[in-house]
């Protein structure tokens, strides 16, 4: 039941965008930038960001040489090259978009642990950098084993360490309030627990129908065009779609007095990945351990993984080291068939910017700017 108020103020919007996660967001800041005068709305059903991207670790990364190598076990060169290139694209946007101070940008390092089973990826090193030289002009990759030692970690198992030149690390939470911060400023609206729960594509416009969780009723807006860009969670409005949810685990230790490095990790072919934050070590994946369970919307803790990444912790990461659990937490994401995103018109009026897999952080704010430019 609304007010004439209400209905007159609040419910009629020339943009609606759904998913306030790095690509919504983006989306509206650039939907805003292209029509100063429309009204634009992003309806977000947490009360907070709730989906990957307050969640994930904080990696502006382009591609460990095993996940590439990975890649090009599937695809053809070409495919790999241009999906390297656009998390480049989206790097280059985001920390011009919010600039580095705002996103805690630093490129302290970022390397790759080979175990005695990735050996042979030592050997494809130089195909790797020619495969990107031209881009980046420098070599991505470089053997950087004698930071082992150095790092401190367990020398039995890692057997070499690759550095890659051209990644960086953010502060995750910074850069998901300065987006926000900035959104807001250029005139946007965002409303908070504001589940959508269908769509209807009508002639003339678009009716959002929203729960509203303090009434437990529905609220229908109305828009001339909707943005959907709620990701790993889109299977429900947009069944036809290829799109699996994929949880990631994650978990923070407590500072930890002397750690011996700085930086971004990846091992096992992306599949884990650890960095520095403020004097903690922040370590997160484990998803291929179970991937059944894995394969869900809900952000429960899964206890195996969890167990997996404190001994990885203990015995790979941290030998030396005693540390105790500060936090831990999940995260989803959404993946499919291929590792491209869609970003596609699913009809006239409504746009689709989903399926950014494990690399939102990189792609997010360009697929978010692409989107705005198809409306
Ligand atoms: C643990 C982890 C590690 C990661 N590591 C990396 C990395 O190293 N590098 C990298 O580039 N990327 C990484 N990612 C991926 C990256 O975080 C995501 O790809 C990116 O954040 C996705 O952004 P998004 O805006 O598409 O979706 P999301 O951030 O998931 O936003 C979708 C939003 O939609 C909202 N929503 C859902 N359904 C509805 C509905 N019906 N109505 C209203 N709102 C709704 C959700 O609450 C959510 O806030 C990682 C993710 C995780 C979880």
């Amino acid at each position: 039941m609304l007010s004439i108020w209400e209905r007159n103020s609040f419910i009629t919007y020339d943009h609606i965008v759904l998913g306030s996660g790095i690509v919504g967001l983006t989306a509206a800041y650039y939907i805003k930038k292209r029509f100063p005068s429309h009204s634009v709305l992003v309806l977000e059903r947490g009360l907070l960001p709730t989906g990957a991207s307050t969640k994930n670790a904080g990696f502006a990364c382009m591609g460990s040489p095993t996940e590439l190598l990975d890649d090009l076990s599937r695809s053809n060169e070409q495919e790999v090259l241009e999906l390297f290139l656009l998390r480049k694209k989206g790097l280059e946007r985001l920390r011009g978009l919010l600039g580095d101070e705002c996103i805690g940008y630093a490129a302290n390092g970022s390397y790759e642990l080979l175990f005695e089973k990735d050996m042979a990826v030592v050997e494809q090193l130089d195909r790797l950098n020619q495969l990107l030289y031209n881009e980046i002009k420098v070599n991505a990759f470089t053997l950087a084993s004698e930071k082992i030692r150095q790092f401190q970690f367990n020398g039995t198992q890692v057997k070499a360490m690759i550095e890659n030149n051209c990644e960086g690390e953010i502060d995750t939470g910074l850069m998901m309030k300065s987006l926000i911060q900035l959104v807001l400023a250029s005139g946007v609206e965002i409303k908070t627990g504001a589940e959508v729960i269908s769509f209807h594509d009508a002639t003339t416009s678009v009716d959002v129908v929203c729960r509203n969780p303090l009434t437990e009723t529905n609220v229908l807006f109305k828009a001339s065009t909707l943005s959907i860009c709620n990701n790993g969670f889109a299977a429900k409005l947009l069944p036809n779609y290829d799109l699996i949810p994929g949880r990631g685990q994650v978990m923070i230790t407590k500072p930890i007095e002397g750690l011996p490095f700085k930086g971004i990790f990846h091992f096992n072919d992306g599949y884990y990945y650890f960095r520095e934050y403020k004097g903690c070590v922040l370590f997160g994946g484990g998803r291929n351990l179970d991937i059944e369970n894995e394969t869900a919307t809900t952000f429960e803790l899964n206890k195996k993984i969890q167990d997996d990444l404190q001994n990885k912790l203990r015995e790979l990461i941290l030998p030396k080291f005693s540390f105790e659990t500060d936090l831990q937490w999940t995260g989803i994401m959404g993946f499919g068939k291929s590792k491209r995103p869609i970003l596609k018109k699913h009809s006239e009026r409504i746009t689709v910017g989903i399926r950014m897999g494990g690399m939102g952080v990189a792609i997010g704010s360009e697929i978010g700017f692409e989107l705005a430019a198809m409306i």
